[in-house]
């Protein structure tokens, strides 16, 4: 599917952000070979938008949405899961087929491209720990296999040593022995804790060593501060929430003043875990 003049704030779980010039979303692997064989316009590749945010002025260029290369194999040591499987299924499907360690992904609202991108973690576990080889697509539709040795990848950070290259496909290996964690139980904990429901990116920053983002936001008064539309959370610091229609301008402002205050404050520089395009 192509489409002229997307709103980005569709396709973002904030709710904001400005227009795609074009957005397409190939059904399969072979319609996105053919479309990058056939464009010579920036790229940016996309999940569910669930750790993005495109400013209000827009992109121009080609935002290409994986969320249909959503095929997923298994054998019996491995799960070969295409870019736009969403987290939640993967893990709801590692579990009923005994494929045990899976289950932290259930909380994470992404998918795996989102994920192989972002090394997503919860729960004292990151995405990575169970990769085996990705498969890449790079601008011009050449197919790569890559394996975590040509990745740099740490807390939240994934650097590619073969840059200009975009994720479609993970095996991934989750052998525990058993289920390490109640997927029922980590869902309740998160809706506890997490304004769930609302429109956000999860946390908008990083914990700094030694330190926890929420932690020092809160202790610096910030606490349901709000930017126009844009608010920092009452139930957890570290998530901005767009509480009345706010501009990508609004969410960026309230992250500047956020940096700043802590920054005064602590003589800490938070980095954002949240995207911005
Ligand atoms: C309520 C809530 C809770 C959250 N909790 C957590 C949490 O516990 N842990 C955590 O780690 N994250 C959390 N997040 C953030 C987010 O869910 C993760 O970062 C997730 O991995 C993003 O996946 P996505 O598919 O939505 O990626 P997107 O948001 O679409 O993209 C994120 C980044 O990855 C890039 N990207 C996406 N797909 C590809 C691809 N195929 N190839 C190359 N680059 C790509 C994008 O260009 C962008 O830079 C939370 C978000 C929300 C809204």
């Amino acid at each position: 599917m192509l489409k002229r003049n997307e709103s980005m704030s569709m396709h973002c779980s904030l709710r904001a952000g400005g227009i795609a010039q074009t957005l397409f979303i190939p059904d399969d692997l072979q319609a996105l070979i053919n479309f990058l064989q056939n464009n010579s316009k920036p790229v940016l590749f996309v999940g569910l938008g669930s750790n993005l945010l495109i400013r209000d002025c827009g992109f121009q260029g080609v935002v290409v949405k994986l969320t249909q290369l959503k095929s997923l194999t298994l054998n019996d040591s491995t799960i070969t899961a295409e870019a736009g499987v969403t987290l939640a299924k993967l893990s709801r499907i590692a579990q009923t087929n005994n494929h045990h360690g899976a289950e932290f992904l259930s909380a994470i609202p992404g998918t795996v491209g989102g994920a192989l991108a972002m090394n997503a973690g919860a729960f004292g576990m990151e995405f990575w720990q169970f990769v085996n080889r990705v498969q890449t697509i790079n601008a011009a539709g050449e197919v790569f296999e890559r394996t975590a040795n040509d990745f740099d990848i740490s807390y939240r950070q994934v650097l590619a040593n073969h840059t200009d290259e975009y994720f479609i496909c993970a095996d991934l290996i989750f052998n525990a022995e058993s289920n390490s964690q109640n997927i029922k139980q980590l869902l309740l904990q998160r809706n506890a804790s997490q304004p769930i429901g609302l429109p956000s990116c999860g946390s908008v920053f990083k914990n700094p060593k030694g330190y926890f983002a929420a932690q020092l936001i809160e202790q610096a008064n910030l606490k349901g501060f709000c930017i126009g539309g844009a608010c920092v959370s009452s139930k957890h610091t570290n998530f901005i929430i767009n509480s009345n229609n706010a501009t990508a301008d609004d969410i960026e402002n309230l992250i500047l003043h956020i940096r700043q205050t802590v920054k005064s404050n602590f003589d800490i520089d938070l980095e954002t875990e949240l995207k911005i395009i």
